[in-house]
């Protein structure tokens, strides 16, 4: 008789067979336009430090400060006794930056998610999510309880049919910029679609706040949308900002609500401080230093542009995330290690990730690259694609 979990080792096999296998690549620098890996140096095109603040002497500095003022750990949960001054200010500062009643830290962005929809949703809600919508989200909707609907892609007439057939409370989740694709979610539309069918709209902006917008209020800025239009605004910390961590913000009584229901608030260590100091600083440097994201516009657009002459077909985004759909998961493992061998570090991102057939490169740009970078890519991807 075969032991328990035998069929553990046939399961990595096939994932294997199917060319989906994950494996770590182990960095040996830090972390930087450049990384060390197999003793080897290469241009980093995979990271979501978009801004480039993961490294900047103020964050790090305002780090090392707090450590050495409030040490590592946090001690206990938010609740208890973890709640530091320094939290909380972060808290009012980020309330402040999205034009917000409040915020309220969680510790991941996947606890932000799948806190805020445990906290609001039960049997009797239904909940509409975008097709691509990131894993935490489809997760938060799924372990919610609530009925669970996922409409097309961007598809504001599909989400509209769903709404119009639902009952009890409805919350409307979306990404706001994708973050496998990199294109913006018509937040206009699905704000004026939800009010009209006296639902709640929650954006995940992980991927457009302090990156997106003249002033790097995300998508919401770029749409022109207060808190009376999307209720529910979550952010990471962990990209743009460059440190760690994410945030919830809304109205008080949408915070209060977490506080008392959200278990992955409640039951989970709060931050360390020296994170929630570090963040502080990035916020100010987010808020101060537009010329980032010029940077990473004009970055972008450079990159769109040589690659339009070298014949490359790209996705429909213009944010920082420039991703090039091969098809097969086996295509873009093969091109993936190509840009390697020739330098530079871009990750194939395959199924689930993704849907199958629509296995990718998925490219990133930062602040910190210069044009150089991005010409050599495009030499390289030149080279490789062409092959
Ligand atoms: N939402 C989106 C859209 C993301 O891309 C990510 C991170 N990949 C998350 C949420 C999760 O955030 P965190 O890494 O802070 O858990």
């Amino acid at each position: 008789m075969a032991g328990p979990f035998a069929h553990l080792a046939d399961d990595l096999e096939s994932i294997r067979q199917k060319n989906l296998y994950r494996s770590r690549r182990v960095i040996q620098s830090s972390q930087g336009v450049h990384v060390q890996i197999d003793g080897r140096t290469l241009v980093n095109f995979c990271s979501n430090d978009y801004l480039g603040l993961a490294q900047h002497p103020a964050v790090v500095k305002a780090f090392k400060n707090a450590v050495d003022e409030y040490g590592v750990g946090s001690g206990s949960a938010h609740l208890i006794c973890g709640h530091s001054v320094i939290h909380h200010a972060l808290e009012e500062e980020l309330a402040a930056f999205t034009g917000r009643d409040r915020a309220l830290l969680f510790s991941t962005g996947y606890m932000a998610n799948l806190g805020v929809m445990t906290a609001l949703l039960d049997r009797s809600d239904a909940v509409f999510e975008d097709r691509l919508n990131h894993a935490s989200l489809l997760d938060g909707g799924l372990s919610s309880g609530a009925k669970f609907k996922r409409y097309a892609h961007a598809d504001v007439d599909s989400l509209a049919v769903h709404l119009q057939q639902a009952t009890g409370n409805k919350l409307v989740v979306t990404d706001g910029v994708f973050s496998m694709d990199g294109d913006f979610a018509p937040l206009d539309d699905l704000s004026r679609i939800a009010k009209q069918e006296n639902a709640w709209l929650m954006v995940d902006d992980a991927h457009g706040l302090g990156v997106i917008g003249e002033q790097g209020g995300g998508l919401l800025e770029y749409y022109g949308l207060s808190q009376a239009d999307v209720p529910i605004l979550m952010g990471t910390l962990g990209k743009g900002f460059g440190t760690f961590g994410a945030f919830v913000a809304g109205s008080e009584t949408l915070i209060e609500t977490l506080i008392q229901k959200a278990r992955t608030y409640i039951y989970t260590t709060a931050l360390p401080t020296a994170v929630a100091a570090a963040t502080r600083a990035s916020l100010q440097l987010v808020i101060q230093e537009a010329w980032r994201r010029s940077k990473l516009n004009a970055l972008t657009q450079r990159f769109k542009c040589g690659a339009g002459q070298l014949g490359l077909t790209l996705m429909p985004s213009s944010s920082a995330i420039q991703p090039i759909r091969v098809g097969g998961s086996h295509t873009a493992v093969a091109l993936s290690n190509a840009l390697f061998d020739a330098g530079f570090l871009v990750s194939a991102i395959r199924p689930p990730t993704v849907p199958q057939g629509s296995a990718r490169l998925r490219i990133t740009f930062s602040a910190l690259h210069d044009e150089q970078h991005v010409d050599q890519l495009l030499d390289a991807l030149g080279k490789i694609m062409h092959d």
